[in-house]
């Protein structure tokens, strides 16, 4: 009898464990996916370490590419054989205030694939097809996959971070390697800063077009138009306003960071602004797949088997990946 075979955690800080149970079936508006490869996201590394909001045990991941096997009876626009993609936002409530004024990503009810319903660290899973994304062709299933977190939140970040020509992108892992590409084919001046002394993730950025990189402890090379911070380090944000003009945004794109340290008013002064983003909408999700093969982005992945996912984990917290790691079950 064919049945699921998933990597759970049962509790914060525990070690994934291999289970295996029946294939479910889909209910309402669910489709059944097979899936054909996951990514490793930082947000796992919080969701394992009971740093965020999130029910246990869960099947964490949330950047899914699977095949559809079957339907709910409600699920509409979407067929058996579909390729699609299952992103962070698992569903919506579609009545609390953000949900109707287009907001869906900070919605009050909102329900989060890999930390609140069952996400892709598994051969199965269940994804609301209303939530599901189309992936573009040319990218085989491993490489599309950290395009659905690190890809689209990175890039609702860049929006976010406004029109500036010289970028910096604090912490150079799966999404920056990736939004580097993005705002490099948008003709922006972007300026890498990793762990200090990472020669390899500083090698990495400038074969991807970056125009500097260096180590978070270096001054920018020009005054910055906006910062996007990526890495889970709150120290990094009074060391980002330093480094940014008058008028201009520090991005968090993190959904978790250690405490910020106090800087002094001046730093803030001058109209600098520092935001957070927040999950994803549809939208996000549709414009940022539309652009990705026009760049073209090209990820680099890491792939490990599913029941190696402890391992991919240990070496992303440990910062030993060269873009994203990326499970096939
Ligand atoms: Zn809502
Ligand atoms: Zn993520």
């Amino acid at each position: 009898m064919a049945c699921m075979t998933s990597m759970v955690i049962d509790a914060p800080s525990r070690p994934l464990r291999l289970t295996t149970g029946p294939i479910p079936e889909p209910t309402g508006t669910d489709v059944l996916i097979e899936v054909a490869a996951c990514g490793v996201c930082r947000t796992d590394l919080h969701v394992a370490d009971g740093e965020i909001a999130a029910r246990y045990p869960v099947v964490p991941g949330h950047e899914i590419v699977g095949r559809v096997i079957a339907l709910g009876p409600d699920a509409a626009d979407i067929a058996v054989g579909d390729r699609v993609g299952v992103p962070w936002l698992g569903r919506t409530c579609g009545t609390c205030p953000y949900c109707r004024s287009g907001r869906e990503n900070l919605c009050d009810h909102p329900t989060f694939t890999g930390a609140t319903r069952d996400g892709g660290y598994s051969s199965h899973v269940i994804a609301d097809a209303r939530f599901c994304l189309p992936i573009p062709e040319g990218y085989d299933d491993a490489e599309a996959a950290p395009l659905l977190c690190a890809g689209l939140i990175g890039y609702r970040s860049l929006v976010m971070a406004g029109d500036g020509k010289a970028i910096g992108l604090y912490g150079f892992g799966a999404a920056a390697h990736i939004i580097a590409q993005v705002a490099v084919w948008q003709g922006r001046s972007v300026y890498a800063f990793t762990r200090p002394g990472d020669r390899q993730a500083q090698n990495f950025a400038l074969k991807l077009g970056c125009r500097w990189a260096g180590g978070s402890d270096q001054p920018a090379p020009e005054p910055l138009d906006a910062a996007i911070i990526f890495a889970a380090v709150g120290a990094l944000v009074p060391l980002a306003l330093k480094a940014v003009k008058k008028g201009s945004r520090v991005v968090c794109a993190g959904i978790h960071m250690s405490d910020i340290p106090s800087f002094p008013y001046a730093d803030l002064w001058g109209e600098r602004s520092i935001l957070s983003v927040a999950n994803l909408t549809r939208e996000d999700g549709r414009a940022f797949l539309d652009i990705a093969p026009k760049v073209p982005v090209r990820t680099t992945v890491t792939r490990f088997k599913l029941d190696e996912a402890n391992e991919a984990l240990a070496a992303l917290r440990e910062g030993r990946l060269e873009g994203a790691a990326v499970l096939i079950p």
